[in-house]
């Protein structure tokens, strides 16, 4: 039966699960990293995990790279339709709500996410850094004029590329590609974990620049993933499980944890004369 085999799943990690509740109710500021494992749970297959869905025709890091839209722009363009159909098509799943529940409880300060299907901030999370970009802008190469992506792939549906009504540069859309240079985004991540008392790290392998240099920075490390990674003897809590089934419990033991309390007195509790800024 299905449902026993989520409860026997639930009942392994129950003890760490409690542990890291206990952990996010106590420290002060608390970042959460997610990388491809959030998602694969509504239906996005990771980049790297080659000869799934929109992957088994071309390499992502050929297509999605900075030379490909340079010299292949109408090749990047229909991948770049492509992808951004199956986006739209996707739901946040119970990890990415979870998460914005414990944000709403004032418990999560941000959100890191390698991720590009905005399912974060769909599921209600507000402060959300992209350290690879997003799919709902583009930007003109020569006069960095924005556009809504809307109008980008109405364009490139009509078979044309799509070029600025300004000075004709072609437009780029604001996700970040192979070869960029790191986005204003990663800089802030950093800063947000330096500054945090925990980082924890759900469903990315930690193997990927920049991002893999993240929890080397935090004071304390938690990680949830489904497969080992190479910070786990690192980390002071490790839960080996679906991102989704694994946040949804936290935040439940989160609730009990902190008995109900109100978002406000986690910020007068936080807020304390003791707190430099
Ligand atoms: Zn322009």
């Amino acid at each position: 039966m299905p449902e026993h085999g989520v409860t026997g799943e639930r009942q392994s990690i129950s003890r760490e699960i409690a542990e890291l509740a206990r952990m996010v109710v106590d420290v002060g500021r608390c970042v959460v990293l997610t990388g491809a494992g959030i998602s694969t749970e509504s239906g996005i297959p990771d980049f790297r995990s080659p000869g799934t869905g929109l992957w088994t025709q071309v390499d992502p890091m050929e297509i999605l790279s900075a030379t490909a839209f340079r010299t292949k722009p109408e090749a990047f363009y229909q991948f770049i339709l492509r992808l951004c159909d199956s986006l739209r098509a996707a739901e946040s799943n119970d990890g990415h709500r979870a998460i914005a529940r414990l944000e709403e409880m004032g418990l999560i300060d941000v959100v890191v996410t390698q991720n590009i299907d905005g399912l974060h901030q769909r599921a209600g999370s507000r402060n959300v850094l992209e350290v690879h970009g997003h799919l709902r802008t583009g930007t003109c190469v020569k006069c960095r004029r924005s556009y809504d992506m809307g109008f980008v792939l109405d364009v490139v549906r009509r078979g044309s590329l799509p070029r600025c009504d300004a000075c004709k540069g072609l437009i780029k859309p604001d996700v970040v590609l192979f070869e960029d240079p790191l986005p204003v985004d990663f800089v802030l991540a950093q800063q947000a974990v330096i500054e945090s008392d925990l980082l924890i790290a759900v469903g990315s392998s930690l193997e990927v620049a920049p991002v893999c240099y993240l929890p080397g920075l935090a004071s304390r490390l938690a990680i949830v993933n489904l497969m080992p990674t190479s910070y786990d003897s690192r980390a002071q809590v490790v839960i080996h499980a679906r991102a989704g089934l694994a946040l949804a419990a936290l935040a439940e033991a989160v609730r009990l944890e902190s008995g109900g309390n109100s978002h406000s007195e986690q910020e007068d509790s936080r807020n304390s004369p003791g707190d430099i800024e």
